[in-house]
């Protein structure tokens, strides 16, 4: 289990929370602040404790460079402006600048520390660096999900030299989810995989192979494994370098007794986003694409999903950006919210889909990191929750 932050002593201690603070901004100023809020929670309570609270995130990637359009100060701007929580902004991440900005604190206060990647040091895990951003504190709390999966100074190398750590509550919700998924799940647990591509999933797919009953594969990637048992794929995005590794996969899930469900129908088009016409066979026409599965599909989907007891979302069933193929993949998103069991959304385009669809509060977990959902499936922990254990 991963220490809490309400098993923490937080009152007085300098405090250091990894938040993720990487928001969208334009001319200065913060759309989307659903990463702020998530966070708020965490902090909020740092407050009410007492901690001294300095507040650490990358934004963008300046890559370790101090290039002022990545600044933090819009953030600290945003948070003040909409009374979400009071917040000094201080204009280093590491030097006397920090160290005398938290010796000045009191009990409940929080700071926000620039952007921690415009030093090389960060993503580098460079151990100097590390040295001085972890210097000036006491206790170490991470709340930034989404980039659990690297192992950088902010995310790794200071929890490492800090004894006093825990996980903010939006990673400790990430885990409990995640470890019960990989650990202990309630069965039959069904897997439902889609997006662009084989290459990019199949990590997360020869795990998946070691724990689902069931595997449920859509979106492009379907037609690298139609391709790979001979089915015409017309002009559909196919990975042909993948076709071993889709060998291995199947027979790997042949010999284990794992289901592998691929589309039986599609919804095709002769270009990317033309008409939309239904194919009711497997095997595509020449010169049509599937961008969607098929009518056939979307009920033997759901159906499949009916029995299990966990599910785990990944990736789209099509190109559902656009409404001609945005069927397949909301009628997953509806069916999931029906369910009533444990259900686990990851990455960005399953994430929308399920807000879109207006279905998000019947899901029991919507993970906030994407490559880190994926990796924790993999590898079954990830370097920035594995060092707060
Ligand atoms: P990923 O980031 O790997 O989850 O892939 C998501 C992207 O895959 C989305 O932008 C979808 O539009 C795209 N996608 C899904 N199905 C297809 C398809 N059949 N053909 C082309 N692109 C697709």
């Amino acid at each position: 289990m991963v220490k809490s932050i309400k098993d923490l002593n937080l009152k007085g201690k300098k405090t250091f929370i990894r938040v993720d603070f990487n928001v969208p901004i334009k001319d200065g100023v913060v759309g989307d602040d659903t990463r702020i809020q998530e966070a708020a929670k965490t902090i909020r309570y740092a407050m009410e404790q007492g901690a001294r609270v300095a507040l650490c995130s990358h934004l963008g990637r300046p890559k370790g460079e101090k290039k002022m359009e990545f600044s933090l100060k819009p953030v600290a701007d945003y948070i003040n402006a909409k009374n979400i929580f009071p917040v000094k902004f201080v204009e280093d991440c590491v030097g006397k600048v920090v160290e005398d900005a938290v010796n000045n604190m009191k009990d409940g206060e929080v700071i926000l520390l620039e952007n921690v990647r415009f030093y090389k040091g960060e993503e580098k895990n460079d151990p100097e660096f590390t040295k001085e951003l972890a210097k000036p504190f006491e206790v170490y709390v991470n709340d930034a999900f989404g980039t659990c999966h690297r192992k950088h100074a902010s995310v790794y190398g200071a929890a490492e030299l800090i004894n006093d750590k825990a996980a903010g509550f939006l990673v400790e919700k990430e885990a409990k989810y995640f470890d019960k998924l990989i650990k202990n799940p309630e069965k039959p647990l069904a897997a439902i995989i889609g997006g662009a591509k084989v290459s990019d999933k199949i990590g997360v797919i020869k795990s998946l192979l070691k724990i689902a009953d069931v595997i449920l594969i859509g979106g492009a990637m379907a037609y690298t494994f139609l391709k790979y048992k001979g089915i015409s794929t017309g002009t559909s995005l196919v990975e042909d370098e993948q076709m071993d590794t889709v060998r291995d996969v199947l027979s790997q899930a042949d010999k284990s007794g794992i289901k592998i469900l691929l589309p039986c129908d599609h919804i095709i088009s002769d270009k990317f986003g033309g008409e939309p016409s239904v194919c009711n066979e497997q095997a595509i026409p020449d010169g049509y694409m599937g961008l969607d599965i098929g009518p056939k599909s979307r009920e033997e989907y759901t159906k499949a999903l009916e029995p299990c007891k966990t599910v785990l979302w990944n990736g789209p069933m099509g190109v559902f950006e656009q409404p001609a193929y945005a069927e397949g993949t909301f009628a997953i998103a509806n069916k999931l919210a029906s369910l009533g069991v444990t259900v686990i959304v990851g990455g960005g385009d399953s994430v929308s889909a399920v807000k879109k669809a207006g279905v998000a509060a019947n899901i029991s977990h919507i993970s906030t990191g994407g490559g880190a959902s994926l990796e924790y499936v993999e590898f079954g922990t990830l370097p920035g929750i594995d060092i707060l254990r």
